[in-house]
């Protein structure tokens, strides 16, 4: 078999963000992609009452919270628009290439706002997302009431009025993932389950990737090659860089908590992802509803894989009475799966962090998306293929 010509990128990690990466590199077919990741196979949900996930993605709700996001311009607004996009074309694009549907809900976003919400900075953005082609549509209490009648016009003190952004969606995470790894190897990725990153190795003009076998002991696997490196590796992020840059890139565990309830039936004809408060409410269809999340700041050794972050059941609870205060049908929901995960998020910089080490510019990160890694992971799958084309064939 004659050997790949193409330049060569090994992506570490196979969360949201790793996928999608190699989605993206992998869809010009111009660079030699292989995946890397520590678990035996790629994220999915686990079964049992209770989950707790070290990564972000398998406890992500998936909510795409970019045009009714406060950020209007800069990198942030950037980034959130790059993704709002290439979202309504990757949908389609996956499901036909692998012939799967990526679960997803299209009935956009309801934010809903209490009395200390500033209804004039909220008109401001709208005005604005108006001009960027992002509608967004203020709701009086009669139109919320009317419309949604899951909505308690009680909670937050009383609501005062929401935004309903049809164009955000929310996305189911592992449904996503698994289209992209299964359109990645469509356009000949290779992706190597149960294998770690312990070390890089800049030599000559490429890098020596040092390897482990996550499955048998963490006993050594011969070390590959690789022209470029992308360390998406969520929380391992920062472990993997420190290997080649003596000040790496700080992230910091930030632990979420979310279940799914189950209702007889859907509480609503229209059911948009509602939110409030910072609580969410997911309707996965048929009565089913995710809600969540806690963002509880733990300590936690990434490293030692015998410690577990412990989840707060006060915290859980309040989210929990928070969402049945939105939506009080919730109140006769059965408990499903309870489940944790950890967030990447940066230390000392905003998220996410995608740029080359500063000791190697053949060694880029792409981490600490910390709240919003579904989100924004389509925009920096094109951040990093757009600069590792410039780098390799510029
Ligand atoms: C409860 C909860 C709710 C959330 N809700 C949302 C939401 O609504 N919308 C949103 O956009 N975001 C949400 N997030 C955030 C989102 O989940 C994260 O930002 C995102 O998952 C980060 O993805 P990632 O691919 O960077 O990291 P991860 O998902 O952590 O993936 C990193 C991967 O790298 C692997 N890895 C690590 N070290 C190594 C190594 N040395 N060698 C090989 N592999 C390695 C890990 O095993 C892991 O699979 C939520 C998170 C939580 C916990």
């Amino acid at each position: 078999m004659a050997l790949s010509t193409k330049p060569r990128v090994v992506i570490i990690g196979c969360g949201i963000v790793g996928a999608a990466i190699a989605y993206e590199l992998g869809r010009g077919e111009r660079f030699d992609v292989t995946v890397l990741e520590r678990q035996p196979k790629a994220p999915a949900i686990a079964s049992g009452a209770i989950a707790t996930y070290r990564t972000g993605t398998p406890g992500a709700l998936g909510m795409l919270m970019g045009a009714i996001s406060q950020k209007i311009q800069g990198r942030a607004w950037e980034l959130r628009e790059a993704s709002l996009r290439r979202y309504h074309t990757l949908i389609p694009e996956l499901e036909s290439l692998t012939g799967t549907k990526i679960a997803h809900n299209e009935h956009g976003l309801l934010k809903l706002c209490g009395p200390g919400d500033d209804l004039a900075q909220w008109e401001k953005l709208a005005m604005q997302r108006k001009d960027q082609g992002w509608p967004l549509e203020i709701l009086g209490t009669d139109a919320i009431a009317g419309t949604y009648p899951q909505v308690s016009m009680g909670a937050l003190g009383g609501v005062a009025f929401g935004i309903h952004s049809p164009k955000d969606w929310q996305v189911q995470p592992i449904s996503l993932l698994t289209a992209l790894v299964s359109g990645a190897r469509h356009h000949g990725v290779k992706f190597s389950f149960g294998t770690t990153v312990t070390a890089l190795d800049p030599q000559g003009g490429g890098i020596r990737v040092e390897l482990a076998d996550a499955e048998k002991g963490a006993a050594p696997l011969a070390p590959i090659g690789a022209d470029w490196i992308v360390v998406a590796a969520g929380l391992g992020s920062s472990a993997i860089a420190a290997t080649v840059d003596a000040s790496p890139v700080q992230l910091q565990p930030v632990l979420g908590q979310a279940a799914r309830l189950q209702l007889e039936r859907p509480m609503a004809m229209r059911e948009p992802a509602i939110t409030g408060d910072d609580v969410h409410v997911v309707p996965l269809g048929g009565g089913s509803y995710w809600v969540g999340a806690t963002v509880e700041f733990v300590e936690f050794n990434e490293k030692d894989a015998t410690t577990a972050p412990i989840p707060d059941p006060d915290r859980w609870q309040t989210v929990l009475e928070a969402a049945i205060a939105l939506c009080p049908d919730l109140a006769s929901a059965t408990m499903g799966q309870i489940w944790s995960g950890l967030r990447p998020r940066p230390v000392g910089q905003p998220a996410p962090v995608i740029q080359p080490l500063a000791s190697c510019d053949r060694v880029w990160l792409a981490t600490g998306h910390y709240r919003n890694g579904v989100l924004l992971a389509p925009a920096t799958a094109e951040a990093i293929a757009t600069a590792l084309r410039q780098a390799a064939f510029a």
